[in-house]
């Protein structure tokens, strides 16, 4: 383990709370501060967000994605505290992809270079918002999954219904409309249903609220609801 890792451990050593990413037991998870301040997001170790450690559990223990037969996994926009973990794992043969050169190969999601079914597993998070054609990057995502495959495809969800305006560029009306300044729209709960006309079959998953509010306090996970959007192509 790095140096600077072990000792942010003990520096924040703490009994009251756990990432599961780092496997580090620590007394405060650090504040997130964004349009509004978000207590207990931030892992002071791995600096891990309360989605990764909700994704993290999700893929050990609701997935295939750590057994033992051999699989192809594209991971995309990769963030830094999974890379370690999806790489060290022998049976995951790992590809991280981003539009620009932070990642092993650089991709535009809506015109991926690889052939038809590549990949038996993808990992999209927090990554259609920023693209003003998601429509073609879904169906070039469905595009490369293999037909048994299955992919995570995440966004953040703020209203009924998806709002957005690609005449809108303005860096700070986006952040107002749209929650951030680099996005290009603020999804909704029909945002399932946007997956489903680009081939995917789409089970939404309420895996948070698989945890006693003890667990959640725990894992850092203070957020009202990040449903898992699991999908398939059959
Ligand atoms: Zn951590």
């Amino acid at each position: 383990m790095p140096i600077v890792k072990t000792l942010k451990k003990s520096l924040y050593f703490g009994t009251q709370h756990h990432c599961p990413i780092c496997q580090s037991n620590v007394r405060l998870f650090k504040p997130m501060h964004t349009t509004q301040i978000r207590l207990n997001a931030i892992c002071p170790v791995c600096s891990s967000l309360e989605r990764h450690r909700m994704m993290w559990l999700f893929f050990k223990q609701k997935t295939d994605l750590f057994a033992a037969h051999a699989k192809k996994m594209l991971h995309i926009a990769p963030e830094e505290c999974l890379v370690d973990k999806f790489a060290q794992c022998e049976s995951i043969d790992y590809l991280t992809a981003d539009l620009n050169n932070s990642a092993m190969v650089k991709m535009d999601l809506t015109d991926i270079q690889y052939p038809d079914n590549s990949f038996d597993i993808i990992y999209c998070s927090h990554v259609l918002e920023h693209i003003p054609d998601d429509a073609q990057a879904m169906r070039e995502l469905s595009r490369v999954l293999k037909p048994e495959g299955w992919a995570v495809i995440q966004v953040p969800i703020l209203r009924e219904q998806t709002y957005e305006d690609l005449s809108i560029t303005d860096p700070q009306q986006r952040e107002q409309l749209f929650g951030q300044s680099d996005h290009v729209r603020v999804y909704g709960l029909d945002y399932k249903e946007r997956l489903e006309k680009a081939g995917f079959c789409v089970s939404v998953m309420p895996y948070l609220q698989e945890f006693t509010s003890e667990e959640r306090k725990r894992f850092g996970f203070d957020i009202e609801k990040d449903d898992i959007y699991f999908c398939t192509l059959h």
